[in-house]
């Protein structure tokens, strides 16, 4: 089963991924938690990622592309795995219909979380708060200021990608302003019928 998660920074996609995991036992390959990992650990990559996720800007379509080609190869996306993040671009999204091509595979669905736009900046705020009530460093990206580029990225960038999956069938779209329980059962009554005939 190979599930794309799209919506905007805050829409609750990493809350809604630890759920799809528990329950379908597919692993959640966000491409912002693998480009974090490469900027922690300093490697070619993310020396050069850095600067542009600080700034809220996106990395090349090439660079996450060849991050997500190589992490699907392994062993725990045999059954499927669900993108959180990725594709970001329509470019992105071809790219990964070429790759999942040559290995025979295709995406099942693509599923929207819808939010409006002025509940996301409280969304954040109260995430910062949360982060900092632990003791612990707010990501580099997640002030105001960033995260109104981000937002502004994500409209001008990645909801292209929603009439793209339209067009193609497979796109959901679920109100993410719901109850976090809501939206859990939402999205199981999308992917409980796609998992039993896989
Ligand atoms: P968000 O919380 O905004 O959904 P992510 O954790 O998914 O953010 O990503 C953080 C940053 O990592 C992005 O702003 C961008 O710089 C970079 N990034 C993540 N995924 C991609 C991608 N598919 N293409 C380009 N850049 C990406």
């Amino acid at each position: 089963m190979i599930v794309i998660f799209l919506g905007p920074p805050g829409a609750g996609k990493g809350t809604q991924a630890k759920h799809i995991v528990e329950r379908y036992g597919i692993p959640q390959l966000s491409t912002g938690d693998m480009l974090r990992a490469a900027v922690k650990a300093e490697t070619a990559i993310g020396l050069k990622a850095k600067a542009v996720m600080d700034a809220g800007n996106l990395v090349s379509d090439e660079i996450v592309a060849a991050i997500v080609e190589e992490r699907i190869e392994a062993e725990d996306c045999a059954e499927g795995f669900l993108l959180d993040g990725f594709p970001r671009t329509v470019r992105q999204a071809e790219m990964l219909g070429g790759i999942l091509a040559k290995k025979g595979r295709e995406i099942d669905v693509v599923i929207e979380l819808q939010v409006d736009e002025g509940a996301l900046i409280e969304r954040l705020r109260t995430r910062i708060q949360e982060t900092k009530a632990r003791g612990e460093t707010p990501r580099a990206d997640d002030n105001e200021e960033t995260f109104a580029k981000r937002l502004g990225v994500y409209r001008d960038e990645t909801a292209p990608l929603i009439p793209f999956y339209a067009d193609q069938g497979k796109l959901r779209s679920i109100d993410g302003m719901a109850p976090v329980k809501t939206v859990s059962s939402e999205i199981e009554a999308i992917l409980d019928p796609i998992s039993t005939t896989k």
